[in-house]
């Protein structure tokens, strides 16, 4: 019979401890634990304090009467371990209540004392009364002591990890407003910057704000206030503390134990403690859990991993190897799961950052498909990104952002992993699957699909954060979407060439098939599918955008000022839909990845009459965001805009005269504005583009009828193939190509002059010539190309932009007859 002593009572320590009863009936079994509860579920308890986990009993896993009436354990609770005397084989325990130190011996002794919140001490944090950590029950019941007497309203949670984040959601439940403030550019560390850009995001739509690259520089006014390093000042009723955790291992040190660079117990892969001096292994003292450094599965190397997974596996092994069975911890991943509102958060292995870190060489890969089959109802969207070696397609990590079903995909790689599978294994995995769960090929499998593309150099990744250099500097940047898409947001700087269009439009690419070409879609399958199209046309260089606009657009928002649209709306919903001569239609498109949602909205649109009103829902969060956008750009009205636990619910009036191709409204006014683009200056064009889309918001007709050097404005900016006499090709070499290459009328000093003004444009926020031209469009503005002056100057109609019309003089006069305002520039 061995005597078994156990530090720490909750995760590894309970674990360890009822694991060595069922194997050793006899063995004496003690477990101190410091403070009252042991076996409770500090996960729970970010979720006990949003109201989620009502009872507070329920986060007691197992009473201490439980255990020992189940296990015949000594619990030893409010039992302090503060001494280790591994000559003598003894520790000695201080009763917490009373201050009364005694010895206990051992044959085996179990460090799994967990790790305890960071607390760096800044001017004012220690006259702050409003200042909690949260690590157990204690913890909690202080904040929700707080909590009922003083009613707080703001919440500052420094620390933007799973306790965090976790916490921001809970109290965001409670109405608080809510601010997470973090040195780091990023919240959750373990999931790459653009990963967890989608995560705050999510977190953003639902009220949470964020003070990130930033730190509290002083607790002022007794913590109601806190001062930023940048700054700002932030109101704080209640403060979190959660920047991170230290592991406990003032035992350990004191013992002459050998701890690692951050103070994490070192052990062997049989979870043993080792001498400081000596380095030998000691038979003895096993640590477990929080407060140890493991071994990183993926490559070996040393790392600390504070998550409950490691700590209970740990906690079985030990009791295992006592028991003399053979055991060997294998390594952590870092499998890892959060909830971000109605979203999903997993990863697991190793991300870029740590790859970086390492050195290692590694390439990426992106899928974005639907958790089940898009037709049963319900399906929502999972991004799922693969981080992997192009040589061998050893998978190195995983991280994904979505909807239920989310952690399973990681679940899977993470067991891919283990057991050493490589990407090219992924597609071979045969995964349950009906409707309600999953599709035929699940996106795991479509995931290794993607991966094993990039390793067999079928496409080559362009990432999101080189596309903006490359445009910068002239680069061919192709977004291969419909124009309804491209009109609703694209990346600036990037044409247009609809996907199943290209076929037919390779004349707008460069001559030289070497030319670097970058192409985009919106989750990187369509721009798949362009890419094949031009390799088999024989284009050579040629490069996808990974991860698409959906990863792109997370990172860099199209517009950071943008106002998202107010959630209720009631009142003026209930007016509008109560009105009996009002018809109502209804359509679902939830589990459709943006833009299916507004393509959708589109498409119903178009069928109905001015007045009517149509209802949309859909679960695609970025939904909120596009259906204001469009239903402003096309004179339509949302009338409402609701959020129904996962369900984006918006209510849409038919505006009362269809624009064309809008599906919408004008909103009044008779006369209409026509507008005589002769110039080729960009100044010019500019202010008849701004003019016109200024004369369409107010609901006018405007033509721009472009003749001479004004039908410069509407030449596509690459070399098209047409046959031509000399004089004309050359009169084609002297004219600028498009908007892009368009120069200001006067002081432009050899394009000196035409770039300060273009830097200028950027700087005060005026959108660059071609996106202004584009919004004309979108906006329904009507171009006419004058024939006569296209006759003159050589230029034909596949050299200019699609979408206008071409007419002679008296189609511009029968439209300025019917004109308020005529203009010539
Ligand atoms: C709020 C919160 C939420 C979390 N959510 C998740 C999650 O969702 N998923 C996940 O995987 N992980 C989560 N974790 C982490 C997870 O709980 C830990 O990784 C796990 O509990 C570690 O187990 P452990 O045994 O090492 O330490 P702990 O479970 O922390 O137990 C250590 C115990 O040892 C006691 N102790 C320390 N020193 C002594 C001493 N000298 N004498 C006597 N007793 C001592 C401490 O009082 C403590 O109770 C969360 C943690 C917190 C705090």
């Amino acid at each position: 019979m061995a005597k078994i002593l156990i530090v720490g009572g909750v995760a590894g320590g309970a674990t360890v401890a009822t694991r060595l009863r069922r194997l050793n009936e006899k063995d004496d079994i003690i477990m101190f634990e410091r403070d009252e509860f042991v076996s409770f579920a500090n996960c729970g308890l970010p979720y006990y304090l949003g109201g989620i986990i009502q009872s507070r009993d329920r986060l007691i896993v197992e009473t201490i009467q439980g255990l020992k009436d189940k296990f015949n354990i000594d619990i030893r609770n409010f039992s302090e371990v503060i001494q280790i005397d591994r000559a003598h084989k003894t520790i000695k325990v201080k009763r917490v209540k009373t201050g009364e130190v005694y010895e206990e011996s051992y044959d085996k002794l179990i460090l799994s004392p967990g790790a305890k919140p960071i607390r760096i001490p800044t001017p004012g944090l220690d006259q702050a009364n409003n200042v909690f950590s949260l690590r157990n029950i204690p913890d909690t019941d202080k904040i929700k002591a707080f909590f009922d007497k003083e009613n707080p309203k703001t919440a500052v949670i420094i620390g933007g990890g799973f306790i965090g984040v976790e916490m921001a959601e809970n109290f965001i439940e409670q109405k608080l407003s809510v601010t997470i403030v973090d040195l780091a550019d990023q919240i959750l560390a373990p999931l790459d910057f653009e990963i967890a850009k989608l995560a705050q995001n999510e977190m953003e739509n639902n009220g949470v704000h964020f003070e990130l690259g930033t730190v509290v520089s002083e607790f002022r006014n007794e913590g109601k206030e806190l001062l930023l390093k940048n700054g700002k000042v932030l109101a704080a009723d209640i403060i979190i503390l959660a920047i991170g955790i230290k592991p406990e291992n003032d035992l350990a040190i004191q013992a002459g134990l050998k701890v690692g660079p951050r103070g994490h117990i070192i052990t062997t892969k049989t979870l043993q403690a080792i001498d400081e001096k000596t380095g030998e292994v000691t038979n003895d003292i096993y640590a477990i859990g929080d407060a140890i450094e493991v071994y990183d599965f993926v490559d070996d190397s040393k790392t600390a991993i504070a998550l409950a997974w490691p700590a209970n596996r740990q906690g079985r092994l030990v009791a295992d190897h006592i028991n003399d069975l053979k055991i060997s911890y294998k390594g952590s991943l870092g499998s890892s799961v959060v909830k971000i509102f109605d979203y999903i958060a997993a990863s697991t292995g190793n991300n870029e950052k740590t790859l970086m870190r390492k050195k290692v060489a590694y390439d990426v890969s992106y899928v974005t498909r639907g958790n089940h089959a898009g037709y049963y109802p319900g399906a929502e969207e999972i991004v799922i990104k693969i981080i992997f070696d192009s040589k061998d397609g050893k998978i190195f990590g995983a991280q994904a952002f979505g909807h239920e079903g989310t952690e399973k995909r990681i679940d899977v790689i993470a067991t891919a992993i283990k057991g050493g599978l490589t990407i090219d294994d992924l597609p071979d995995l045969e995964l349950c699957y009906a409707p309600p769960f999953s599709s035929a090929k699940d996106p795991v499998n479509i995931a290794g699909y993607a991966a094993g593309n990039v390793k067999a150099g079928i496409y080559k990744n362009v990432r999101h954060f080189e596309i903006d250099e490359i445009i910068k500097n002239g680069g061919f940047v192709v977004d291969s979407r419909t124009d309804l898409e491209y009109g609703i947001h694209h990346i600036e700087g990037a044409i247009n060439i609809p996907q199943i269009e290209m076929r037919n439009r390779l004349g707008e690419f460069p001559e030289d098939k070497n030319t670097p070409i970058y192409l985009y879609c919106n989750i990187g399958h369509t721009g798949y599918l362009a890419v094949q199209i031009l390799k088999g046309n024989g284009y050579t260089n040629i490069y996808n955008l990974a991860g698409g606009l959906r990863i792109y657009s997370a990172v860099y928002q199209f517009d950071k000022n943008e106002q998202l649209p107010e959630f209720h709306n009631p009142e003026e919903r209930k007016a509008t839909t109560m009105n009996p001569e009002i018809k109502k239609l209804k359509i679902d498109a939830c589990g459709l990845q943006c833009p299916g949602p507004i393509m959708e909205t589109f498409k119903a649109m178009e069928k109905m009459n001015a007045g009517d009103l149509l209802e949309v829902e859909a679960t695609d969060s970025g939904f909120q965001r596009d259906v204001d956008k469009w239903s402003k750009s096309t004179g339509n009205v949302l009338v409402s805009m609701e959020k129904d636990g996962k369900i984006y619910r918006a209510t849409l009036q038919k505006g009362a005269a269809p624009v064309e191709n809008a599906g919408g409204q004008s909103a009044g006014g008779n006369a209409n504005t026509t507008i005589v683009l002769f110039s080729g200056d960009l100044d010019k064009a500019l202010a008849s583009l701004i003019i016109a889309q200024g004369a369409r918001a107010m609901g006018k007709s405007v033509t721009i009828f472009a003749t001479f050097w004004g039908l410069n404005l509407l030449r596509k900016p690459n070399k098209v193939k047409v046959k031509k006499p000399f004089v004309e090709k050359m009169f084609g070499w002297m004219m600028p190509r498009g908007p892009k290459k368009m120069k200001i009328s006067k002081m432009n000093f050899g394009g000196a002059g035409t770039l300060m003004i273009k830097g200028v444009m950027k700087k005060k926020n005026v959108r660059k010539l071609e996106v202004q031209l584009q919004d004309a469009l979108d906006a329904g503005v009507n171009f006419i190309a004058c024939t006569m002056s296209m006759d003159i100057m050589g230029i034909q109609k596949a050299e200019l932009i699609d979408g206008i019309d071409y007419a002679g003089v008296a189609s511009y006069l029968a439209d300025s007859e019917k004109a308020g305002i005529t203009l010539f520039i």
